[in-house]
């Protein structure tokens, strides 16, 4: 069991945008989560990561309780320093790429090995250049940022995500902000991670990704968890009616 959420719940303020989530993700699994905007998919992967804290219930990375909460009060019992050493094995990609403008690819991609696990600089170069192969980028290793297309900025953002050696990667709408004709490129490199055996749960529209990789589909409507199963169950044979009524509107 990689990740757990038992019973959580999270409030800002009066607005509940998590209500009862229960989910697990298992060693090497590929979990897309699908559902209107606003219905809490990005609100889960940021308590997974403790970008938020949970007002509910419990969440578990590898097995170790990262965050609790009962009857309103904060109940977690380890300390800020291994909640974030455990948030080193989540990596996390955005709908942005987020890449740092003043550094170059490979200067991105070493700066949280050096910095954060203080990798010695060849070490880190080394990794990140497989990395770049990888990715299909070795000869972008100088180049800016700016300089690069959409597809190539989120495929180094997967590089610099995947340099800290996590155990399991978040994506959050990865291919959401890219031109259509860059999508592909961006979706190839992720099936590759999820044939390699990653843990990846993945945020997306794209149903022909989550029909084609995903070992589950969870749709999420208000704050809900409404369906969990199989992309062949989900898509051709959705049993709640809000699923069915999304599916239309995106098929
Ligand atoms: P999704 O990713 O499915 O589009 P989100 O998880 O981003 O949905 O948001 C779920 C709900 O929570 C939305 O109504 C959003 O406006 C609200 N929300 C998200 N973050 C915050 C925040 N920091 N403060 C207040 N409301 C928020
Ligand atoms: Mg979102």
């Amino acid at each position: 069991m990689m990740v757990k959420m038992e019973n959580v719940a999270k409030s800002f303020g009066t607005l509940e945008v998590l209500k009862n989530i229960n989910f697990q993700v298992t060693k090497g699994e590929v979990v897309c989560i699908i559902g209107p905007s606003g219905s809490g998919k990005s609100t889960i992967l940021r308590c997974l990561n403790h970008l938020e804290r949970i007002t509910a219930g419990r969440v578990y990375i590898e097995g170790e309780l990262v965050d609790e909460r009962v009857g309103g009060r904060d109940q977690l019992k380890i300390s800020h320093k291994r909640v974030s050493e455990i948030c080193t094995e989540l990596g996390m990609v955005f709908q942005r790429f987020n890449l740092f403008p003043h550094m170059t690819v490979l200067e991105n991609i070493i700066e949280a090995p050096v910095t954060v696990k203080k990798l010695a600089k060849e070490e880190a170069v080394k990794y990140a250049l497989e990395l770049l192969k990888k990715v299909g980028l070795e000869d972008k290793r100088d180049e800016y940022p700016s300089r690069l297309s959409g597809g190539q900025q989120q495929r180094v953002a997967i590089a610099r995500a995947l340099a800290m050696k996590p155990k399991i990667m978040l994506f959050d709408e990865p291919t959401s902000a890219l031109d259509p004709e860059l999508v592909g490129e961006v979706l190839e490199v992720m099936k590759d991670l999820a044939r390699e055996g990653m843990t990846m749960i993945v945020v997306t529209h794209e149903m022909g990704f989550a029909k084609e990789v995903a070992n589950r589909v969870l749709f999420m409507d208000r704050g809900e968890i409404l369906e969990e199963d199989t992309p062949h169950n989900i898509f051709s044979n959705p049993r709640n009616e809000r699923t069915k009524s999304f599916l239309q509107k995106v098929l």
